[in-house]
């Protein structure tokens, strides 16, 4: 029997790990430069808790959560919950049967930690991110998987100033100007609150109601269950319709239009340039006000490398207190791919680039006498911080090169009888071949310039 990764699931292997950390060093280095700190949370939770925050008519949990029941031990008290008995060498034992999902996504469950260890209390604004794989049962293509990886970042606290959105966004765009991904675009919407949301949603399905004989059968099943993700449609034949559909910037309550022009004016303060785009929903439930969404450059059509937006309100239906909140997530797959494709253009990300070499030094050595001086060369420069491979076989000179060249290495550091004799090393550098003799406080500082 072969095993294979499953459908959906891949795995990420060196060299793109490498770029992979470096982002992931990226977006530590600068959310924390803005005062947030890493939450690390559980991969699987309660189903009802995404249940709850998503909505049960997303698509998300309506069809593409993983969810499994599982035996929890030991069984609780009540009597309406089930229950699975057992046996193991004549000892019954009862487990709790729990609904059990791997996270879709990460606010729920920072939203449920908030409240779990009564965030609410410490000073200031709560300033969480996290980094890690969520999952989804969604069709596998380029740039969408089963298993993905986010990047995010929550704000939870009692103001919602749009200072603190437009605080978010800053952070957002300094992290992509970071890795040097050129060509993302931020699109910005309002999507309203609870008092001036329904009544435009209510007015959105009236005007659907009249155009559902040319609509798509997603659409017309959405009018009635979520008329708003009829705007994310990407069908052709329906894009001529939305346009003529009502628009909810001219529905939005006064409380929510000042918070989007201040937001718009935050924006502004700070250089940030966005568009704006009113058939931003955004997927899930839990959002109002702010919506945004970033795409980049080189993704076909899955271009969109980051969603997030305000969500107050979510931590009390959750049973917390009331709260504000906004956050966002960077899909990072999508974001690789982008800084690949960027590394492999002319304008090339140097971010990227950097990434890609894997070897400072490949120590070649000849003769039993040589390996010790080697091992503990090696030891020597990995302890300066460069990247040393040094090979347990002996091998013929011109395959150690030849070794050395094809992982990448930049430099051969030659150790055989000579070297040993002169207490010097030779040095070659294997883009041009040329070669020197240093003795090792001279390497190093040769090595480290680079
Ligand atoms: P969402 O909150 O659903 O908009 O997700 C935020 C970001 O996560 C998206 O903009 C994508 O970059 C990424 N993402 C969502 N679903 C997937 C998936 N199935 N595969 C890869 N990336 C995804």
């Amino acid at each position: 029997m072969k095993f294979q990764a499953i459908k959906g699931v891949r795995d990420i292997l060196p060299p793109e790990s490498a770029l992979w950390n470096r982002v992931e060093q990226a977006a530590r280095a600068v959310f924390e430069s803005f005062g947030f700190g890493e939450i690390r949370l559980p991969i699987f939770e309660q189903t009802e808790l995404f249940a709850r925050s998503i909505g049960a008519e997303t698509d998300v949990v309506s069809k593409e959560m993983f969810t499994f029941r599982a035996r929890v031990n030991p069984a609780g008290t009540e009597d309406d919950i089930e229950t699975e008995s057992w046996e193991r060498e004549g000892v019954a034992f009862t487990d709790r049967l729990e609904l059990l999902t791997l996270r879709p996504e990460a606010t729920a469950s920072v939203c449920r930690a908030y409240i779990e260890h009564g965030m609410q209390m410490l000073p200031g604004d709560v300033k969480l991110y996290y980094i890690g794989p969520m999952f989804r049962r969604e069709r596998p293509q380029k740039g969408r998987y089963r298993q993905f990886y986010q990047i995010g970042a929550e704000v939870l606290g009692a103001s919602d100033n749009p200072r603190i959105d437009a605080d978010v966004l800053e952070m957002l765009m300094m992290f992509l100007e970071r890795l040097q991904l050129s060509g993302a675009k931020l699109y910005l919407n309002s999507i309203g609150c609870k008092n001036c949301r329904p009544v435009y949603v209510e007015k959105l399905r009236e005007a659907l109601r009249k155009v559902n004989d040319k609509l798509g059968a997603d659409s017309q099943r959405r009018i009635e269950t979520n008329p708003l993700r009829v705007l994310d449609s990407k069908l052709p034949e329906e894009q001529e319709i939305i346009e003529t559909l009502p628009r909810i910037s001219e529905h939005l309550c006064a409380e929510c239009r000042q918070h989007f022009a201040d937001l718009l004016a935050q924006l502004a303060l700070r250089g940030i340039a966005y568009e704006l785009n009113w058939r931003l929903v955004r997927g899930l439930d839990y959002y109002m006000r702010t919506t945004f969404e970033i795409t980049a450059p080189g993704l076909g059509s899955q271009d969109a490398i980051c969603g997030g937006g305000r969500y107050d309100g979510l931590v009390e239906l959750l049973g917390g207190p009331p709260t504000k909140g906004i956050g966002f997530a960077i899909g990072t797959d999508r974001l690789i791919l982008s800084l690949q494709k960027a590394e492999a253009s002319e304008a090339g990300s140097a971010f990227a680039k950097a990434s890609a070499d894997k070897l400072d030094v490949f120590l070649v050595w000849f003769g039993a006498a040589a390996y010790p001086a080697a091992a503990k060369l090696a030891r020597r420069l990995r302890s300066e911080g460069l990247r040393v491979e040094l090979p347990a076989d002996e091998m013929k000179f011109k395959k150690s090169l030849s070794l050395a060249d094809r992982l990448g290495a930049r430099h051969a550091v030659i150790i055989g009888e000579d070297e040993l004799a002169a207490g010097a090393y030779s040095v070659k550098k294997l883009a041009d071949g040329t070669q020197q003799k240093l003795k090792e406080e001279e390497l190093i500082a040769y090595l480290r310039r680079g």
